[in-house]
């Protein structure tokens, strides 16, 4: 076997354990490829996501697809790992098997070993970059000990389990050698670092040690959680120009009776005095935040005081998506799936308008302003690049014409805002 195709699905966090998982086989000397558009004959490996249907149904497709080119005599071997794998293995067992091997999210060493040699220590944390070479997700913790009623990773990921700092500032070290500046700081639920390690919130510690890294332009924070929110972080985000000023946090709802049913353990008020101390405390900040309609028991009510949530507090970026029941959590095993899909997917459909409208103003307001952009790459006539609101994927681009000058990926430049859409930035560089 010489060459290895790695297929990423679901989230930035599979993306880390693919990356790792690489890099051991570069060990052993197999081409590696990380392109679901196309395999390269020996070995492909799905890493699937089994977070909630929709993403269940993509990884169990894509298994199906390396299957068939498997019997069409395009790959000699399948196997798969993560989420999907780690929550249904008897099942995907018993119904594909074409699948050479099932591995869970944890034991994908076990793969290597079965296919070529023993996982090596030394390249613990080590990775081969699939994102652009000037940024990197920064895994921090695996697993969640909150209970929300709705999700399953808590089923999937086990309980929670920090990193030690001193490894992780290792990690960005070596990675600013290897010309990363960028780093999207992620976890399944990142406010809650430390608690298990060291019995105390250390995530705006961790985050101010990574701020004195020389080389670490900017440091991005995804997947907070509000209740017991870590305070200090906001004195980090004000006091280092390389944190952005910028959070992902998850809010879900703003209605108390959902929030409660939901198992979020935090109220309107405290939601809303949390997020206007933010926007006290570090002025100008970017808020991301998702949102979930159509839980159990959800009124048009409560989806009124949602929208009417939504247009008070625009927020800069936001992402919703309907209730999808899961098994084995709490809202499956004691709440009837009682708002119909149709119900779901109006609300949802309104929800994302009404976003998209206030997404459309904001930009509008950036025209004429000026920030420091990083370029991702060229696409056509186009330099993509993004401001320090912006993460990759999810986020707003700055579009600069090719033909005003040539940039650099990777490079920070300062840009004037000369035109704005829904969602993306048109800019020409000034400095
Ligand atoms: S904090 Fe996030 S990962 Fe944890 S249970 Fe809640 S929704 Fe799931």
């Amino acid at each position: 076997m010489h060459s290895v195709d790695i297929i990423t699905m679901g989230c930035s966090k599979n993306l880390v354990d693919s990356e790792q998982l690489m890099r051991q086989f570069k060990k052993f000397g197999y081409k590696i490829y990380h392109n679901p558009e196309r395999t390269h004959g020996d070995v492909a490996v799905v890493n699937t996501c089994g977070f909630i249907g929709d993403a269940k149904e993509e990884s169990v497709n894509m298994i199906l697809e390396l299957c068939d080119a498997k019997e069409r005599g395009e790959l000699k071997k399948v196997f798969v790992m993560g989420c999907l794998s780690e929550r249904y293995l008897n099942e995907l067992v018993e119904e594909v098997p074409q699948v050479d091997k099932f591995y869970g999210k944890f034991n994908w060493k076990d793969l290597l070993s079965d296919l070529c040699g023993d996982y090596d220590e030394s390249l613990r944390n080590r990775r081969v970059l699939t994102t652009p070479k000037h940024y990197a997700y920064l895994k921090i913790s695996e697993g969640c000990d909150r209970k929300c009623a709705y999700c399953a990773i808590p089923i999937i990921t086990g309980s929670h389990k920090s990193r030690p700092m001193e490894e992780i500032l290792d990690e960005v070290r070596e990675l600013v050698a290897e010309g990363v500046s960028e780093f999207q700081v992620i976890a399944q639920e990142l406010t809650y670092y430390g608690i298990d390690l060291y019995k105390e919130q250390r995530l705006p510690r961790l985050i101010e040690e990574m701020a004195r890294i020389p080389g670490v332009r900017w440091i991005r924070l995804h997947y907070a959680y509000p209740t017991h929110f870590p305070k200090d972080l906001l004195r980090v985000m004000r006091e280092y120009p390389n944190v952005c000023n910028y959070l992902d946090i998850a809010l879900q709802h703003i209605a108390d009776p959902v929030l409660q049913r939901m198992q979020r353990h935090i109220t309107k008020a405290e939601t809303l005095a949390l997020l206007q101390e933010m926007r006290r405390e570090v002025p100008g900040i970017c808020i991301r935040t998702t949102l979930m309609v159509g839980f159990p028991g959800e009124t048009e009510e409560d989806f009124n005081e949602l929208l009417d949530f939504v247009r008070e507090v625009r927020f800069d970026r936001m992402g919703a998506f309907a209730y999808s029941e899961e098994e084995g959590t709490y809202a499956a095993l004691n709440y009837e799936d009682d708002v119909p899909e149709e119900v779901k997917q109006a609300r949802l459909d309104k929800l994302m308008s009404v976003q998209e409208r206030i997404s459309a103003e904001l930009c509008a307001a950036k025209v004429g302003q000026r920030f420091t952009v990083v370029i991702d790459r060229q696409e056509g006539d186009y330099y993509i690049g993004r401001t320090e609101a912006d993460s990759p994927e999810v986020d707003c681009e700055v579009l600069v014409p090719v033909s005003e000058q040539s940039l650099q990926t990777g490079a920070f430049y300062t840009a004037e805002i000369t035109g704005a859409d829904e969602f993306d930035l048109y800019a020409t560089i000034v400095d």
